[in-house]
């Protein structure tokens, strides 16, 4: 009977795996038609100074609304693209579109956008970048890119000739997801990073967990010693919020707490209603701790 059983769960195994490779298959058809037709959207988060509570960024991430099967995560989507090659297309695409939106921000409000690894190698990133400042007239220091550790070490060489041709064009760049891929410190200082965003994974207990806030508080610091800009992703509750501003170096906020991924134009809605109501969160946190 293990025999029988062992069998059965292999049939399983591979109707299950069957499945997958169809919906696959199709989610690739799909995908690429809507790329075609530009029918992927964009949501923007906002990132928030922790002082003062002002907006000083979007972070754009990709939507797609399949006609039929609905949302599709980009957490699906976006590995699908870079395995069909057409991931460049995507970021070209996503880069247009935010800088676009991001030129009509109030305050200065700058723009974020996240690149893939095979970006370093299929396209004319800096090429690209040039050409969207020039049509839609942003400054350079509006705009940053994203990216992961994963994507970096993938692709070392060509990383760091690109990263280095954004750097001289004064675009900022955020080290995406920091702690979750190969955590090797070294290339910290081997690319010109501007920016460390903490993975949301470091936030997960810091509200009861003394050890987890200060090991999220060391990984802080050492984005602070290298006069990188600290931010932590993924903040969700007040309590939270109240042991960053108390007991770590960050210094920029990410997270649904504050607002959760939004349409182009509800985002241009809330940065006028945010910085305008220049509040002073000290108050409001105190109350909390
Ligand atoms: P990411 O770049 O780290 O983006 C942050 C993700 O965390 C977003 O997920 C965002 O919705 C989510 N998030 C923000 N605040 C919170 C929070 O308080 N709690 C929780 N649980 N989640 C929060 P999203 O939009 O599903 O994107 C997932 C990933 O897909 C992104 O992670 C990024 O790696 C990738 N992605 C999205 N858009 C693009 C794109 O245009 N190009 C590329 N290459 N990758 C993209
Ligand atoms: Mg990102
Ligand atoms: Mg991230
Ligand atoms: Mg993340």
């Amino acid at each position: 009977t293990a025999k029988s059983g062992g069998k059965g769960r292999a049939q399983i195994f591979h109707a299950q795996l069957d499945t997958d490779y169809h919906y696959r298959q199709r989610l690739k058809a799909d995908l690429k038609q809507a790329v075609q037709a530009r029918s992927l959207s964009l949501a923007f988060q906002p990132l928030l100074d922790i002082t003062t509570r002002r907006v000083v960024s979007c972070e754009a991430l990709a939507r797609w609304e399949h006609p039929e099967l609905g949302e599709i995560s980009p957490a699906v989507f976006i590995p699908l693209a870079e395995e069909m090659g057409i991931i460049c297309d995507i970021t070209e695409w996503v880069l247009e579109t935010a800088a676009r939106e991001c030129a009509g921000w109030s305050g200065g409000v700058g723009v974020a956008v996240n690149i893939s690894a095979r970006d370093f190698r299929t396209l004319d990133l800096a090429g690209a970048v040039d050409e969207v400042l020039a049509c839609s007239g942003l400054k350079p220091e509006r705009l940053e890119i994203e990216v992961t550790e994963t994507a970096v070490i993938e692709e070392q060489h060509m990383a760091r000739n690109v990263l280095e041709a954004l750097s001289e064009r004064g675009i900022g760049i955020a080290l995406d997801d920091f702690g979750t891929g190969y955590s090797s410190l070294s290339y910290l200082n081997a690319l010109p990073f501007t920016k460390l965003k903490i993975d949301r994974s470091f936030l997960t207990d810091i509200d009861e967990n003394p050890r987890a806030l200060r090991l999220l508080a060391s990984v802080a610091r050492v984005g602070r010693d290298l006069d990188l800009t600290v931010v932590a992703e993924g903040v969700e509750t007040e309590a939270q919020l109240a042991h960053l501003l108390n007991h770590t170096d960050v210094q920029q906020v990410q997270g649904y707490l504050f607002s959760r991924p939004l349409p182009a134009s509800d985002a241009a809605e809330l940065i006028r209603r945010m910085n305008r109501a220049a509040v002073r969160p000290n108050l409001q946190v105190a109350g909390v701790v």
